[in-house]
């Protein structure tokens, strides 16, 4: 078992729903957090002063992973701020649905760019922090979608659906090194994500999740806290938190 206490972790779109439970369960082991968001920075505040009621550490970082230049300002704030980085969230995600023939050309790339390019953006310069931790973890949150796929979503599976090829390659890429590379695809979350679904659309996939009901942003949360602290023999692996939708 890895003892978490005083490892850095950035989580990226760490302010609200998956993100803000991820940050918070890994405080709770003594991680910190360095806590990304694009917009709506009071929302960052409240999660980075929740963090620190409890005496964790953490600090807020206003950056667009979708763009190199501030996902790799990001990077740099962590290191410069806490002098390492052992574990790398990529949770930032959007969701622009609409059948492919009404898909917009913007919106597909759109989604590429937060959902898949984004990682790109923020491993690139996180990798050799990560290497030089004695217990590196990259965490890309993909989804359910990126496995079965999703009406109108063509976008968002092909993006989520990238991380779980990317996370495999680079699991092999680094397996002779201390850096771990999983995916977690969550089923249906209770977040600001699923809220925006229609509640008779949502009606009908919980009555098809066979536990007849949404995950909870904690349940996310805790299974990024496994595969850090017990997940060292575990590597290019998809984490299904699911309720059982898919198997
Ligand atoms: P959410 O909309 O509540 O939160 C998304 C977070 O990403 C927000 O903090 C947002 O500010 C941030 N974000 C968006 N664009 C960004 C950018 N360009 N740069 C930095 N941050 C950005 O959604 P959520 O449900 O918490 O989703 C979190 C992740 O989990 C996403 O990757 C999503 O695709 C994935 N996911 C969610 C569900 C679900 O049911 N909610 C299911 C499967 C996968």
């Amino acid at each position: 078992m890895t003892e978490l206490k005083n490892k850095v972790a950035i989580v990226t779109g760490g302010s609200r729903g998956i993100g803000a439970a991820i940050s918070l369960e890994l405080a709770k082991q003594g991680v910190k957090i360095v806590l990304n968001y694009v917009s709506r920075p009071e929302l960052a505040e409240k999660m980075v002063a929740e963090i620190q009621e409890f005496g964790g550490e953490a600090f807020a970082v206003q950056a667009d992973v979708s763009n190199s230049d501030d996902a790799a300002r990001l990077v740099q704030a962590a290191v410069e701020h806490f002098g390492k980085l052992d574990i790398l969230v990529n949770n930032a995600g959007i969701t622009r649905d609409s059948t492919f023939k009404k898909l917009s050309e913007e919106d597909w790339r759109k989604v590429i760019d937060v959902n898949l390019n984004s990682v790109f953006n923020t491993t690139s310069p996180a990798l050799q922090h990560l290497l030089e931790s004695d217990g590196g973890r990259i965490i890309n949150i993909s989804s359910i979608i990126g496995q079965a796929g999703g009406f109108g979503q063509t976008n968002y599976a092909a993006a989520k659906a990238g991380l779980i090829g990317y996370t495999k390659s680079l699991a092999l890429e680094l397996a002779k090194s201390n850096v771990t590379v999983n995916a977690i695809c969550p089923g249906f979350i209770g977040t600001e994500m699923v809220q925006a679904i229609p509640e008779k659309v949502l009606d009908g996939i919980v009555a098809k999740i066979p536990q007849k009901r949404l995950g909870t942003p904690q349940e996310i949360g805790r299974g990024v806290v496994f595969l850090c602290k017990d997940g060292a023999y575990i590597t290019g692996q998809q984490l299904n938190i699911n309720g059982g939708l898919y198997m």
